[in-house]
């Protein structure tokens, strides 16, 4: 088997014209980056084109470390769609390069399921993530400017101020730091940090932004800290949304690539699915709804995570309605919720299978509550067998869900027609009308026992000391009326990561409750977040090369 970055390469990839030219898009319109890439104007986004237009959601049963392949599968939804007729754009998220030299390698989609130019879209792509990381330390860089001047004080308590510089590499070195060493000249010394790139605010930020105004308002609405005199102090204090969002003048554009069978695919932003939304921009999805039929997204982690906050931040800010949920499963994943260990993964065991099931029956019941009709897709790996496979298709018989079984990492959109059938099917005979599964309106403790109780399933919410106290700051700043993004693990239904399958009696417990106030939310933790990863002791990084025609090896 030819390894990903392999098969990218040998592809025969069109010009982006080409590919620009299937969407209708005037070639005056677009704004090539080299030959493969573009950037798509925001004035192609048009409303009146969106209605109608059918928004399909790509989620996930609870990952494991088996992978479940939601990018591959959209992908090939993608592909499959378009060889049944229907014009079809992937909407995806840019991946990060954390995971390109850490473990879990790039975000393009895998096998015949890809999309190109792979490395590019891996490396550097338009430049989107560097010019979040500018905005984000233009602020940083604003903030300790403030508080080492005199004259232009505001008096910013520099213990109360928890925005951090950030940086797209996992390097864990750079959690914990002291800056402003050196003497009067050279700062005001306190102590911070860096995270890594996706999980910055202003990625957040870009990603829910409608337009350029609501991209400065948004920003200049970030939470800071306190002056001495308990003050609340916002970007917008410090005049600092307006340089932030020149420096995102190309980032906040959709970029547009092809999919292996040269389809469109738009690929913007990229926010994790816990302390963030976990998905695409709003503008990249509002632009494939714009120019093309059927639009195939994905969300982060599993339906608990990134779909939820897809539907209750996304959907609701921006008026976005799926007409389907695409839940993805492997039988590997299912055997590991069923409680077989990662090294027995590979040998047939239909009753693990079985075992595992509940976890997959909680998120289609999770899918329900949002009035979205539901299909499952069993992405099949080579060493899955007949009956395991059976076993799941059973189950969606017995709830009465259409499933496909797909076969596009292997084989293409050919291997995803059976899904896209069933796709095509549920959006015509079932309809979804979409609703929320809370109002904004609502207390925030109000709005966290919802989705804690009904999608995870929680018995109770318990709050430490510094959540209560972080409930009572969000009172009286006025911000109780964001939505809830809430940080928990993505290994569990649960918040500890060790309940596998579907979890019962449990307490789920609220750490502290930080504020987005920018990006328009708060955001409950629940877990150990870890927004700067470490590279693994063998990292992918030491496999990556370049020879010396300029081909890049040993991505994946
Ligand atoms: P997710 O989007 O859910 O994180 P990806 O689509 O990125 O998952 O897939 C994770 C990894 O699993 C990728 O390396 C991909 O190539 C691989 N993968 C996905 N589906 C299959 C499959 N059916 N057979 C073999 N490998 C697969
Ligand atoms: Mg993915």
């Amino acid at each position: 088997m030819l390894s990903d970055l392999e098969i990218a390469q040998s592809a025969k990839i069109k010009n982006i014209k080409e590919i620009a030219g299937k969407l209708g898009i005037p070639e005056s319109m677009l704004e090539p980056y080299g030959h493969y890439k573009a950037k798509l104007p925001l004035s192609l986004i048009d409303p009146e084109k969106i209605n109608g237009k059918k928004l399909i959601l790509v989620s996930a049963i609870s990952p494991t470390p088996a992978g479940e392949g939601k990018t591959t599968v959209s992908i090939g939804l993608c592909e499959g769609l378009n060889q049944i007729g229907k014009k079809t754009t992937v909407v995806l998220r840019e991946p990060s390069l954390g995971p390109v030299f850490g473990i879990k390698g790039g975000a393009a989609g895998g096998g015949y399921a890809q999309v190109v130019p792979m490395e590019d879209i891996n490396l550097h792509f338009t430049g989107d993530f560097p010019a979040i990381e500018k905005a984000n330390n233009l602020l940083a860089a604003l903030i300790d400017n403030n508080i080492q001047n005199k004259n232009s004080t505001l008096g910013i308590d520099p213990r109360t101020v928890h925005w951090k510089r950030v940086m797209d590499m996992n390097d864990r070195a750079l959690r914990h730091i002291i800056i402003g060493l050196g003497g009067t000249t050279s700062g005001v010394p306190r102590e911070t940090g860096f995270d890594i790139t996706a999980a910055s605010e202003i990625m957040a930020i870009l990603c829910l932004s409608e337009n350029f105004d609501d991209l400065k308002k948004r920003m200049g609405n970030i939470f800071v800290g306190f002056t001495y005199d308990k003050k609340p102090v916002f970007a917008r204090d410090l005049k600092a949304e307006g340089a932030m969002a020149a420096l995102l003048k190309d980032a906040i554009k959709p970029n547009l690539v092809q999919t292996l069978e040269g389809n469109p695919a738009i690929i913007h932003g990229g926010p994790f699915a816990n302390i963030a939304q976990g998905t695409n921009s709003v503008l990249a999805t509002k632009m494939g709804l714009s120019l093309s039929d059927y639009v195939v997204t994905e969300a982060g982690f599993g339906f608990d995570l990134g779909a939820e906050k897809f539907l209750d931040i996304k959907c609701v800010s921006s008026g976005l309605k799926p007409g389907v949920a695409v839940l993805v499963a492997t039988i590997r994943a299912l055997k590991y919720h069923g409680g077989v260990k990662l090294d027995e993964i590979k040998k047939p065991n239909a009753q693990a299978v079985e075992n595992g099931l509940e976890n997959l029956e909680k998120h289609i019941e999770n899918i329900r509550k949002f009035n979205i009709c539901p299909v499952v897709a069993i992405n099949k790996f080579a060493d899955d067998t007949v009956e395991e496979l059976e076993v799941v298709k059973n189950l969606c018989n017995k709830l009465g869900i259409r499933s496909a079984i797909t076969t596009a990492h292997a084989e293409g959109g050919r291997g995803a027609v059976q899904l896209a059938e069933a796709v095509v099917e549920v959006l015509n005979e079932c309809k979804s009308d979409f609703k929320p599964l809370y109002d904004w309106g609502w207390s925030v403790e109000r709005k966290i026992e919802t989705i804690a109780k009904q999608i995870y399933g929680a018995n109770a919410i318990d709050y430490t000391a510094q959540a209560k106290d972080d409930l009572k700051k969000i009172e009286s700043l006025n911000l109780d009326k964001l939505p809830v993004c809430i940080a928990k693990t993505q290994k569990s239904l649960s918040d500890n990561p060790k309940l596998l399958g579907r979890p019962e009696n449990f307490i789920v417990t609220v750490r502290e409750i930080e504020i987005a106030a920018g990006a328009g939310f708060v955001i409950p933790i629940t877990g150990n977040i870890m927004r700067m990863p470490g590279l693994p002791e063998y990292p992918a990084a030491e496999k990556i090369d370049i020879d010396s025609e300029g081909r890049i090896k040993g991505l994946f």
